[in-house]
This record gives C-alpha cells, sequence and structure tokens, in this order.
C-alpha cells in the first residue's frame, strides 16, 4: 500500500485547522474507495489541541488526527485551512502539495506541480469541506457534520464575524439541522469548554492561536488572538502577557508582536502590543505604546487585524 497522504491544517491548529484536516481526510477516503483507488489520506496536525476540538472529538469517537513534526521529499500532501509557507509543516517545499483547500489570502507559496486549489472567501475552511460533501456525493457522518460545525461556529464566532458570508449561514443551518442542534446554543458550549484563562499558563493565552507573518519588508511579525468569554481575566494577566510577547519579540526577532484578546459577547477585542508599537497605532489610529486599547467591533484577526497590518507593510 501507498504511504498515506498526509492532510493538515495550519502550525498552531486552530478548531478550523483540525476539524477540517479531519472532514477532508475522510472524504477522499470515500472517494478513493468509491473509486478502487488504494489510496489513503490522513489526518495529521502540527500541534497541540484547543481544548473545544479535544472534547468534540472525544464526544464524538473520533480518532485525533496523528501529530507530525514536519514533512519531507516524498511526502504527497493536502493542506488545509492556510497556504503559506512560515504557517505550514517545516519542509514543507520539499513535499508535493496536491490540494490545498482554504479561506485565507494567497501567501506566496509556489509549486512545483498542478494542483487542485479550493480557495472561498468564506468564514471557515470546514464549511468549504462540508459543501465538498455535497458537491461530491459523499454521504457526511453525523459525528464528522458535528465535528465541522463546531469548527464553522468557532471561525465565524457564531457567526458573528464579518468573515460570515451567506454561505456560512446556509451551510451552518443546514449542519446544525442535520446534527440536530441549535447553532447558537452549540457554538456557546464550544466556546465555554474552552480553558479558564485565568489557570491557563500564559504561553498558552499568547500562543494558542497565534501566526507569524511576512511584511513586505522581509520582517516577522507575530499575531495571537485570545477568544473568550471572561475578558476580564485575560485583562487582569495583562502585566503577564506584556512580559512573554516582549520575550517573544526579543528572541525571535519579531518587529512586533499583537496579541488580542477578543470578547465574543460584548464583539470587540483589547489590543496589547510589544516591539514596534508604533507601527499597529500608525495601522489603526490608535495609541497602544505601553498600554492596551480596546477595539470595538474587531472579532477577525484575518480581516481586520492581519488584512490592514499586511496592506499597511
Ligand atoms: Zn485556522
Ligand atoms: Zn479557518
Amino acid at each position: 500500500m501507498a504511504a498515506p497522504v498526509l492532510v493538515f491544517g495550519h502550525k498552531n491548529p486552530d478548531n478550523d485547522a483540525l476539524s477540517a484536516a479531519v472532514g477532508y481526510a475522510y472524504l477522499k477516503n470515500e472517494l478513493a474507495r468509491a473509486k478502487g483507488e488504494d489510496a489513503v489520506y490522513e489526518a495529521c496536525r502540527l500541534g497541540g489541541f484547543p481544548p473545544e476540538t479535544k472534547k468534540i472529538l472525544a464526544d464524538r469517537g473520533i480518532e485525533e488526527p496523528r501529530l507530525i513534526e514536519g514533512v519531507g521529499e516524498g511526502d504527497k500532501v493536502i493542506l488545509v485551512d492556510h497556504n503559506e509557507v512560515p504557517q505550514s509543516a517545516d519542509g514543507i517545499e520539499q513535499a508535493e502539495i496536491l490540494e490545498i483547500v482554504d479561506h485565507h489570502r494567497l501567501g506566496g507559496m509556489t509549486t512545483a506541480q498542478p494542483l487542485r486549489f479550493n480557495a472561498m472567501p468564506v468564514g471557515s475552511t470546514s464549511a468549504i469541506v462540508a459543501r465538498e460533501f455535497e458537491i461530491q456525493g459523499v454521504e457526511l457522518p453525523q459525528d464528522i457534520a458535528a465535528l465541522l460545525l463546531g469548527a464553522m461556529l468557532t471561525d465565524t464566532v457564531i457567526m458573528k464575524s464579518p468573515t460570515t458570508t451567506d454561505f456560512d449561514r446556509a451551510i451552518i443551518a443546514k449542519t446544525a439541522a442535520y446534527v440536530g442542534v441549535d447553532p447558537v446554543e452549540y457554538g456557546m458550549e464550544i466556546f465555554k469548554c474552552r480553558s479558564n484563562p485565568a489557570e491557563l499558563p500564559i504561553a498558552k493565552v499568547v500562543n494558542a492561536d497565534a501566526k507569524e507573518f511576512e511584511l513586505a519588508n522581509g520582517n516577522k511579525v507575530y499575531i495571537g488572538q485570545f477568544e473568550t468569554v471572561d475578558l476580564q481575566a485575560v485583562l487582569n494577566r495583562e502585566d503577564e502577557i506584556r512580559a512573554a510577547i516582549k520575550e517573544l519579540v526579543a528572541k525571535k526577532g519579531y518587529q512586533f508582536v499583537l496579541f488580542f484578546a477578543t470578547d465574543i459577547l460584548a464583539e470587540g477585542s483589547q489590543f496589547i502590543v510589544e516591539g514596534d508599537t508604533q507601527f499597529v497605532n500608525d495601522v489603526f489610529g490608535i495609541d497602544v505604546t505601553g498600554k492596551s486599547v480596546w477595539m470595538p467591533g474587531v472579532l477577525s484577526r484575518k480581516k481586520q487585524v492581519a488584512a490592514p497590518i499586511l496592506a499597511h507593510a
């Protein structure tokens, strides 16, 4: 039997990166089986689990994606929920990318071979994956549907994020009805199973959902988001957060590190920045130098934080 095709999302995996990988590997295996091909697709991950993913996988009896350190020559891979080298597996330049399924901007990756590229400007990769089951005519098991639905809801902050489109709302409604849950209640349950920010090690708060981006000037920046239903518990630890991101700036040479805590009930985010704070001040017309700033309505890293920063550079 051929080596499995590795299906994985970005580093520092969020619920969408992991759920989309599991869902898409399942779909590809079903399609291969239907065609009598012996190809095998294996869901993998490039880091630890967010607590909500761990819980849904356990509740639904779904096998956890395998942790891989990197990839190399001879590996065949499918990327989900990302398409940028710094966010992908170490050694990705040596691997053969068969497909990309994503909902992010294009980030400069090049490939040696033609590939299937399935990108849509929608709220989650998991929504694209759920739609693929319909397009390909593959039956979506209820447990996988529940997993994908969870990721559609975390990635769109229960449809409050401005990244949410009519496509997302339609597929969320349909999938929720199929699973037999109310989408808003189900989403709130998922957010509540995230760890208590008062008790988490500070490195987990800062790195739980963080991504590295390269500016046009070649400098790297690190943007971390922590979504919570208890913003005050996060802000009580501002000094610790500041010390941790300051250390990241020094150790990794980032131009700046922007950490923001998103209050999904109040629908806004508190920015904490270290490093070149002036850059961030200029982009957003705010003053985050030495103090944190509340940004009403900011829920989406991709659309409302990373995009203006990358456009400014
Ligand atoms: Zn993601
Ligand atoms: Zn995503």
